[in-house]
């Protein structure tokens, strides 16, 4: 699951087109989604999907940043 992560930081940071419009997509479901919480650490982590920008996952406890622009999966099996 961390490699899963770093994979999307790296995504994040190079914001490839196919990445980001499947970003896009799993974070409008993320940002509907009653488990996704503000992270106070995270609050300094821009991101141009609004969405999810500042957020976490409760159930894996990933940043929402990254893991959305991830191999990973959702635990709850919303994307
Ligand atoms: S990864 Fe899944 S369970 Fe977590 S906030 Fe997003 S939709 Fe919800």
């Amino acid at each position: 699951m961390l490699q899963n992560i770093l994979t999307g930081w790296k995504n994040y940071l190079s914001k490839s087109e196919v990445t980001e419009a499947i970003a896009k997509h799993r974070a409008a479901v993320c940002a509907a989604c009653p488990n996704a919480r503000q992270g106070k650490l995270l609050t300094f982590i821009k991101d141009r999907l609004k969405e999810v920008e500042g957020t976490y996952c409760n159930t894996c406890k990933c940043p929402l940043s990254a893991k959305v622009r991830s191999n990973d999966i959702c635990p709850k099996n919303k994307w």
